[in-house]
């Protein structure tokens, strides 16, 4: 029995074929936004599940661009900082960057230098987890920046890419509000 959460995000994200490229179901999260409820209502089940199981957390860690939105409102509900992880020669102050493999090509992101607190426990949120290298790449920056990865959090996970086994090892902690099998 899905609940009533999970049924309200399986008919919010709409999926587009062949998009960007052919062969990609994209998972559209768009329509989400449009309901501020809903929005609330993902915030709040992140939060719930997130520090129910997993304790408290210091800071959000937020993978650009689509881990912006539901990231900020969890952080505010919080009342906790909020750092970004960004693409390559976003960021203007000084970064540390991470490269990792794409089914074609590569991808780097950053993230400031000296903004993440040694004690900080922080959880790493986006909107999918696919195949699971963006998550892996933001959770090294914290590593590197002498940071905690608390956990993972995500609007979806697309199960049958199994980003969860390239997670696993930083943290345990991966919660999502829908999965697709
Ligand atoms: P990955 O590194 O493979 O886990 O991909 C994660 C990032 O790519 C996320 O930031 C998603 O926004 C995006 N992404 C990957 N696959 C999809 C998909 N099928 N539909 C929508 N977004 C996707």
């Amino acid at each position: 029995m899905m609940t009533q959460l999970k049924e309200k995000l399986d008919t919010a994200i709409r999926n587009v074929p062949d998009f960007p490229k052919p062969g990609i179901r994209f998972k559209d999260i768009t329509p989400v936004f449009l309901d501020a409820n809903l929005c609330d209502e993902i915030a709040d089940n992140i939060i719930k599940e997130f520090v129910t199981r997993n304790g408290g957390i210091d800071a959000v860690c937020s993978i650009e661009s689509r881990g912006f939105f539901i990231g900020m409102l969890i952080a505010n509900k919080l009342q906790i900082p909020l750092f970004p992880v960004r693409k390559a020669g976003k960021l203007p102050a000084k970064t540390k960057s991470f490269t990792y493999d794409l089914e074609y090509g590569s991808a780097t992101l950053e993230i400031h230098t000296g903004v993440v607190k040694p004690d900080w426990k922080i959880m790493i949120h986006d909107d999918i987890l696919a195949t699971g290298g963006t998550a892996m790449a933001a959770a090294e920056l914290i590593k590197a920046e002498g940071g905690q990865v608390a956990g993972f959090s995500f609007i979806a996970e697309l199960d049958f890419l199994k980003g969860r086994d390239k997670i696993l090892s930083y943290s345990p902690n991966i919660v999502s509000a829908i999965r697709f099998s």
